[in-house]
């Protein structure tokens, strides 16, 4: 039984069904976590994390060189005018 963290994918073949469960990695996705928003419960769960700053019409931590980060900013604006001054910093 896949955890509530794992990931169903359900791919249809010519006439039947292959169910193919993918697990994810929160270790290792912390391991590239920059986010210092301490309280929140998607660190490492990347889906979640990009589905949820999305409906707000935001980017995760992530996308954001850690000064910038620290501000909680995470617009597109921000991003776009981090990238227009500073070019690629990752
Ligand atoms: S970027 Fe947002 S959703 Fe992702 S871990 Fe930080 S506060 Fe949580």
């Amino acid at each position: 039984m896949p955890s509530a963290h794992n990931i169903i994918n359900i791919q249809k073949t010519w006439n039947k069904k292959e169910v193919v469960v993918r697990t994810c990695d929160r270790e290792k996705n912390l391991k590239n976590c920059n986010c210092t928003y301490e309280p929140c419960s998607r660190k490492g769960i990347c889906c979640e994390c990009v589905s949820y700053h999305r409906s707000l019409g935001q980017l995760p931590a992530c996308f954001f060189p850690d000064d910038v980060e620290k501000t909680f900013d995470r617009s597109y604006a921000r991003f776009a005018e981090t990238v227009m001054s500073r070019q690629a910093w990752w």
